[in-house]
């Protein structure tokens, strides 16, 4: 391959900046020209893209956000958009395309690897729900932004000796909200995966703690379950603490990337460009018992992932 195409699509995640970078970085090492293509599919779509060299993504290994800017596009599900995305790469010889992004961006991908244009599907999203993928870049960063964010929350409540329940973004997956959760010392955690009897697992729980001379209480509730403010108001009138509730939002998407978010992006970019240089497409580079590794892209979509039960069950026995 000769040329190949670098974009970000979905929700963007940190990190997604320092894979660019290693993509880019990558291909110009050994001879190939890179197009960076803007908002994702539909850039490709409207062709709009630029040449990339090696100083092009100079000092951004420690930003947030995507230079490449991201987006949803609904024409590329059709058969039109999806040829017009092919009529650009062959304008401009693009050979091969590495897609940072999550689930949805894959199926592009192979939508597109299907049609004669070889993929790589890299997984940048803050959720951890790429089905195939034990880690996703993004995902590190957010954990501790929300850890950050929680423990500046604990600091008020502590002094009103109150409740807060705190909704976490996540998509449908649990993970950021059971790992943070853990990581701040939460009261109860709310997850999608796993069955919750609000009576028991969190009404119950503060009454416990009550007893023990608890005075403030962090509940932690993933997007997944949502309602946090019918809950607040449920805990206060049962167990006679004074509850507020908050949804973090889109602050968890921003922010410098971790060092562990540059290394796995770095990793995964370099990869994704290798795989292309054998001329190999419709893969997915992804993390799998802690090593890099690469699967078809349908085999991946088709994976499923579990929920840690023995981390729900440790926050459950340590946080009283
Ligand atoms: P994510 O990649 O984070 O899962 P989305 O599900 O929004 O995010 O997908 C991002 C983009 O990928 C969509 O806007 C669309 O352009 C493309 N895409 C998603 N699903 C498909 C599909 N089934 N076929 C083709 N393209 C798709």
């Amino acid at each position: 391959m000769k040329t190949i195409g670098v974009l970000t699509s979905g929700g963007d995640a940190p990190g997604m900046n320092a894979a660019i970078r290693a993509v880019v970085r990558t291909a110009c090492e050994n001879g190939m020209k890179v197009y960076g293509i803007n908002r994702g599919y539909q850039g490709l779509i409207d062709d709009d893209l630029v040449e990339l060299n090696i100083r092009s993504v100079s000092d951004i290994i420690h930003r947030g956000g995507t230079m490449l800017y991201s987006a949803r596009c609904l024409a590329f599900k059709e058969e039109e958009g999806m040829q017009k995305a092919i009529e650009t790469c062959k304008k401009h010889g693009i050979e091969g395309i590495v897609v940072i992004g999550g689930d949805g961006s894959f199926r592009g991908a192979r939508d597109l690897s299907l049609r004669g244009i070889p993929c790589i599907g890299i997984p940048g999203t803050i959720d951890n729900d790429i089905v195939s993928s034990d880690y996703t870049i993004g995902y590190d960063t957010c954990l501790n932004t929300i850890m950050d964010m929680v423990d500046r929350i604990r600091d008020t409540v502590e002094s009103h000796s109150r409740c807060f329940v705190v909704e976490v973004m996540g998509n449908r997956c649990g993970d950021l909200t059971l790992n943070s959760g853990i990581a701040v010392g939460a009261t109860a955690i709310v997850i999608p995966e796993i069955q919750s009897d609000i009576e028991k697992h969190v009404i119950e729980r503060i009454r416990r703690t009550q007893k023990t001379d608890k005075k403030h209480f962090i509940i932690m509730v993933a997007e997944g379950v949502g309602g946090v403010a019918d809950l607040a108001k449920k805990i206060q009138e049962e167990c006679g603490v004074e509850t507020r509730s908050t949804v973090l939002g889109h602050v968890q998407r921003g922010g410098s990337p971790t060092a562990r978010d540059r290394v796995m992006a770095s990793q995964m970019g370099y990869y994704a460009v290798k795989l292309l240089m054998q001329g190999i497409g419709n893969r997915v580079v992804v993390m799998k018992d802690d090593k890099i590794v690469d699967y078809d892209i349908y085999e991946a979509l088709t994976m499923t992932k579990e929920v840690d039960t023995t981390l729900y069950q440790i926050a459950h026995e340590i946080s009283i």
